[in-house]
């Protein structure tokens, strides 16, 4: 079926078309209504029928695909590679599931999951979902304090986490870090389980408290449970937005909805089929991590690659060498990462036999186009930008080379996904905008399967983070957004934000794509700035490429005159500063607002996401030194 009338049918007729969706996966009980929209802005999808993640991703596959590869964890660091088959995966997730049944983790408990990309992550999260627990995954990187409020909100019956983690060869020791949060937090688990991998020798254990994995899974291994059915709203996961804008949000993901999306969007957008390979290089700590590593590609019948360490080591051929070897069909990575990448020699994107590579999909942040040319003509695959949120689970912008490709448009994360009916509409009026203005981007009711049900325990924040903007029924992204004639829509940065330059709004994406335009330039970002005259003005903060031989007050220069070419003198950036990094969340988002407020001596907000302080102190020093 092509995309136009995929698209429309999901639009005009959304419960014949979920119907026909919610096939994909398996039903204990069949829904009896598929969709009941009584308490907007709140909706439930597939009322009354039950069905379980784990039974979808693993047991269903069994009869036809046991001896099949379900999971290769992959890890530079370590040197270690564990490939599980389907039937060899099962065993591995019911052994978990008895062990924390035995901790007396049951349906409806939380359980924290603070583990580096390692296969245990997968066997946790699978083994909650088997017995109908909830999963908090917290990403591996993050700090005691970022974990303390998590435990605080979650309220877990269980912590898992492992001895340490290893990034750049470096050994990073996890268990000081889940100690100092349980001494910080409020609340106390019973039992922390520790999957012990031995690379910190260090490690100390709280007596009655901590528990090994590995001898608990030695009591329980062959293990069958059975599954939990769950109805389709129960809640299946928890998980935190990156922090970027704000305090993160605890997203509540349910059961039935989130299936049906993970199966249709494998297929319909990842063209996986059943046997075929998917790479996704995210954490599983992500939205990312936790829809396209785990639940989509195994619900599909795929073999999902999990990887842990760097694009760069043991080289910069290191995932191209994994896609030839295993053969892998479609790649899911980030701008971030490919900017990482793009540093080195090009040389290294073609060592590798990447013919059986179909597409490069990347998400998170927004693609440059000096970056889409570069990794379009090295790999010689289409690379397909996809736009969404940790709240909608799976793209709500992208292709879907599964039905039919559509032209490929750099800049742009392509139409909108099955489901989604995106406006741009007029930030004051509300009013739906023609093509060719700015606005905000918002979702009308109802939002697809497999978005967000609510925010944990916080029906309150989710009405007033996401729908009192316009109107209560309306979904605001809070994105800033453009669409051209064709439905393609590209995002201009955070409504947050948007420079107002007298009364003319810019997005910062705009001035930053303008500005890498710049041959000198690695990455850019760009604020706006208190101006009395102007109300604010553009503030340019940018890296360069390795061995630029020019000046960096030069090539400040020279960006500011491409800005003032490209997008009119209005757009003139007041100062560029050159720096050596920029502020990052743990997941790769630019923290506009931490540069913004080091300019104009405010308060940044929350960091607890901020990846490296040391961007932010580089930042502080530039400033000192002047433009
Ligand atoms: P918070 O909501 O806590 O401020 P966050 O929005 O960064 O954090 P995520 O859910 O991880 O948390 O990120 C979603 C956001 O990432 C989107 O709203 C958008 O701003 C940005 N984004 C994601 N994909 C793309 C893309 N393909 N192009 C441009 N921006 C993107
Ligand atoms: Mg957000």
């Amino acid at each position: 079926m092509k995309y136009e009338e995929f698209y429309r049918r999901s639009i005009e007729q959304p419960e014949a078309f979920w119907a026909e969706q919610a096939q994909r996966i398996h039903w204990h009980t069949p829904p009896q209504q598929i969709l009941d929209v009584s308490r907007l802005p709140f909706r439930r999808w597939f009322v009354g029928g039950t069905t379980n993640l784990c039974y979808n991703a693993i047991d269903r596959h069994l009869e036809a695909r046991g001896g099949q590869l379900a999971l290769v964890a992959i890890s530079t660091e370590t040197g270690i590679t564990r490939e599980l088959s389907y039937r060899e995966l099962y065993r591995e997730v019911n052994t978990f599931a008895a062990v924390l049944a035995s901790l007396g983790v049951g349906t409806g408990d939380r359980v924290v999951i603070y583990l580096p990309n390692i296969a245990e992550a997968v066997f946790a999260m699978l083994a909650c979902a088997r017995i109908g627990a909830i999963h908090s995954v917290v990403f591996g990187g993050f700090a005691a304090h970022n974990l303390a409020l998590r435990i605080e909100d979650a309220e877990p019956k269980l912590v898992i986490a492992a001895d340490a983690g290893m990034r750049g060869g470096k050994v990073i020791p996890y268990k000081p870090l889940v100690d100092a949060a349980l001494e910080e937090s409020t609340f106390k688990p019973p039992h922390v389980l520790i999957v012990d991998r031995g690379l910190d020798p260090q490690m100390t254990r709280v007596a009655g408290r901590d528990l090994d994995y590995a001898s608990l899974r030695g009591s329980y291994e062959g293990a069958e449970v059975p599954v939990t059915w769950l109805e389709s709203n129960e809640p299946s996961y928890l998980l935190y937005t990156s922090g970027t804008t704000g305090r993160p949000k605890g997203i509540q993901r349910d059961v039935g909805g989130h299936a049906v999306a993970m199966a249709m969007s494998i297929t319909c957008i990842f063209d996986i089929a059943p046997g075929q390979v998917m790479f996704a290089t995210s954490d599983v700590g992500w939205a990312v991590g936790h829809s396209y590593n785990v639940y989509a590609p195994l619900i599909g019948g795929a073999t999902s690659l999990l990887y842990e360490g760097t694009p760069i080591n043991p080289d910069p051929g290191i995932w191209w060498q994994l896609c030839e070897r295993y053969g892998v069909h479609s790649m899911f990575s980030s701008p971030t990462a490919i900017r990482m990448l793009k540093k080195q020699d090009a040389s290294w994107l073609k060592k590798y036999d990447l013919s059986r590579l179909k597409w490069l999909f990347v998400a998170g942040e927004p693609l440059d186009e000096p970056t889409a040319q570069w990794i379009t003509e090295g790999l010689g695959v289409p690379v397909i930008d996809n736009y969404w949120q940790t709240e909608t689970g799976w793209p709500a912008l992208t292709l879907m080379p599964g039905l039919d490709l559509k032209p490929v448009k750099f800049g742009s994360p392509g139409l909108p996904s099955p489901g989604y009916r995106l406006k741009v509409i007029d930030e004051v009026t509300g009013e739906e905008l023609p093509p060719h203005q700015k606005g905000v981007l918002v979702f009308e009711p109802p939002l697809p399967p497999g978005c967000l049900t609510t925010v944990w325990r916080d029906d309150e924040r989710y009405v007033s983070s996401y729908f009192s903007h316009f109107n209560e029924l309306l979904y605001s992204s809070l994105d800033w957004a453009i669409r051209d004639e064709n439905g393609y829509t590209t995002i201009l940065g955070r409504t947050d934000d948007v420079i107002n330059v007298a009364g003319h709004r810019l997005g910062t994406r705009e001035i930053e794509e303008s500005v890498s335009t710049h041959p000198a330039c690695a990455e850019a970002a760009v604020v706006g700035v208190h101006d009395d005259l102007k109300g604010q003005v553009p503030v340019v903060f940018a890296t360069l490429k390795q061995g630029v031989a020019e000046q960096p007050g030069v090539v400040a220069m020279g960006m500011q005159q491409r800005v003032v070419q490209q997008l009119g003198g209005l757009a003139r950036p007041a100062h560029v500063y050159v720096v050596n990094a920029l502020p990052k969340t743990r997941s790769g988002k630019l923290l506009r607002r931490s540069l913004q407020a080091l300019v104009q001596h405010t308060d940044p907000g929350d960091l607890s996401t901020l990846d490296d302080p040391n961007a932010l102190e580089e930042v502080r020093r530039a400033l000192e030194r002047g433009p």
